[in-house]
This record gives C-alpha cells, sequence and structure tokens, in this order.
C-alpha cells in the first residue's frame, strides 16, 4: 500500500474566465469538470487535467470573483511542477510562453502570478496528456511531477512524512510518483489569495486505504478530518507541520461519475445537495467560454 504521487491540487483564482483561457487554451489541458464550492456554491470550482480525468493531472481553482492576489510564504505551496516528455517540449513552452528556458527548466507564472515550472519527466509513470489542438502531443505537459512548498523548519514535517511514504522529499507510488520539496521561506508572511495554492491531495485506492493513512497521520500527530465525500473523490485533510493543506484523496470514483467522459467540463455539475439552487446558480455564475467546447451544427 503507498500513496501514487498527487492526486490533484487546488488553487484560487480571482478570475474564472482569465483562467480558463490559460489552463485550457495557453497550457492546453482539458477543463474537465465546472462545478461550484461544495462550501460556497454561488461559485466556480473548476477542474482541469488530461484528456481522461487522471489523477496525477489535476489542477483545480476555486474562484472567489475579484479576489485580490495572494503571495505564497511560509507554510504554502509556491510552485507547481510539472513533466514534459523532452529537450524539445522544453523549447517549444519557453517559446510559446515567452519565457527563457534555463537548462532543463521552464518557469513561467499565471496571470494571477502563480507560479510554475516545467521539468524534463526521467521516470517511467504514464504520461498524462491533454489533446489541444495546437499543441502537438509530444509536446504536451505530462501531468505532475510535484511541487515546491515554503518552510523554515523542514525538520518538523519529517515525522508526518515519514509515516505517509515520502523518503528525501520524494514519494514513490508502484505507477506514479512525486516530489515534495521545501525551500527557505522569503520574509513577508504569505497571504492566501488569487494566484496561490489552496491545497495538495495525495492519490489513495479507496476508502481503505484513506482510513489507513488517515491512521498514519493521527500517529504521526496530525488533526486529521474523518473522511468526506466530495462526489468525485472521497477525502481526509490534515495540515502538516509546516502548514502546508494536505489532502488524501481516492481514485475509485473519478469525474465521469455524473457525465459522460466525451462531455466532461461542458456542463454546469451540482452535487445532489445544490440541485434545486440550480436556477439561481445558473443565473448568478458567469457563463465561461470554453476553448475545448466543440461547435455543434
Ligand atoms: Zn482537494
Amino acid at each position: 500500500m503507498a500513496l501514487e504521487g498527487l492526486h490533484h491540487i487546488t488553487a484560487i483564482t480571482g478570475d474564472a474566465q482569465a483562467n480558463v483561457d490559460f489552463y485550457a487554451r495557453v497550457l492546453g489541458l482539458r477543463l474537465v469538470k465546472k462545478t461550484v464550492n461544495f462550501d460556497a456554491p454561488d461559485v466556480y470550482h473548476l477542474y482541469f487535467g488530461d484528456e481522461s480525468e487522471t489523477p496525477g493531472s489535476i489542477l483545480t481553482f476555486f474562484e472567489f470573483p475579484g479576489a485580490r492576489r495572494g503571495r505564497a510564504g511560509q507554510g504554502m505551496v509556491h510552485r507547481i511542477l510539472w513533466r514534459v516528455g523532452s529537450e524539445e517540449a522544453l523549447d517549444f513552452w519557453a517559446e510559446r510562453l515567452q519565457v527563457q528556458r534555463d537548462g532543463e527548466s521552464v518557469r513561467f507564472a499565471d496571470p494571477e502570478g502563480l507560479e510554475h515550472e516545467l521539468v524534463l519527466a526521467r521516470v517511467p509513470d504514464a504520461p498524462l496528456v491533454a489533446h489541444a489542438p495546437d499543441i502537438p502531443a509530444e509536446l504536451a505537459l505530462q501531468g505532475f511531477h510535484g511541487v515546491r512548498a515554503y518552510t523554515a523548519a523542514a525538520g518538523r514535517s519529517a515525522a508526518l512524512l515519514d509515516a505517509l511514504g515520502f523518503a528525501g522529499g520524494e514519494l514513490a507510488g508502484d505507477e506514479r510518483g512525486a516530489v515534495y520539496v521545501y525551500d527557505e521561506p522569503p520574509a513577508e508572511a504569505g497571504i492566501q489569495g488569487a494566484g496561490t495554492v489552496h491545497h495538495i491531495a495525495w492519490s489513495a485506492a479507496d476508502d481503505a486505504e484513506l482510513t489507513a493513512f488517515r491512521e498514519k497521520a493521527i500517529a504521526a500527530g496530525a488533526r486529521a478530518t474523518d473522511i468526506i465525500d466530495r462526489q468525485y473523490f472521497h477525502s481526509v485533510y490534515f495540515r502538516e507541520p509546516s502548514g502546508v493543506l494536505f489532502e488524501l484523496a481516492s481514485r475509485d470514483i473519478g469525474f465521469a461519475y455524473d457525465e459522460p467522459l466525451e462531455s466532461l467540463g461542458e456542463a454546469l455539475k451540482l452535487p445532489p445537495q445544490y440541485e434545486r439552487l440550480r436556477p439561481q446558480l445558473e443565473e448568478r455564475l458567469t457563463p465561461l467560454r470554453n476553448p475545448r467546447t466543440p461547435v455543434r451544427a
């Protein structure tokens, strides 16, 4: 039993349309789910990922319309690492994003300042690729490689990370791995806001694994929630000692649970408890133009 790398990463946007434009059009990810924040249903929760919504490729955003920009500080993830398959892919992205390539890495930020880095994949893990019309599949993003977080006291997190199966900043699952790397924090405190990561979720198979890893986390000192139903997965949340919010999320339900794989992300999907609010929500939520939505005659 091992956690299989990252399941998803959740960040904050103040502008859902600009967010869809950047992640679906510029980065070529697929918008795989358009739903609402289950704790505040009058705002969007948008999910991007590979073509078949595979955990390990899922980047999600809570929309807080007009939210001011935040900045990463102590106890926050400050950069998301993605894999690409070749030197040519690094050149392609440096050119497309109008940034300098730095050796085997390409760094850039989204329109709200969220930092990303593309790195050469040197792992046997399956590439998790979305199909974008103007991005050849061999150059596309291949899913997460990991994240970098800020802490001044990495040692305080060691026991919990050990208990979850991390070794030397790496989580090696049977099929997928991920890195979790700390950097010294900047002097200024972090501010949770647009362009910052809210939490990161590690990938568990099912409720049995969630229960087992929850117990390991608690034994290592974490104050973990019960298992929570998130419609497309079940989740457990706890803060690791640096302050980063961890989630463990299960892989056994998936995003095709309430709509077909072919049309993922096209319709607004609501959990049963909010279906009765659909007319008001559809009126209040800004309609989004998705570059991937097929034009139907
Ligand atoms: Zn989550």
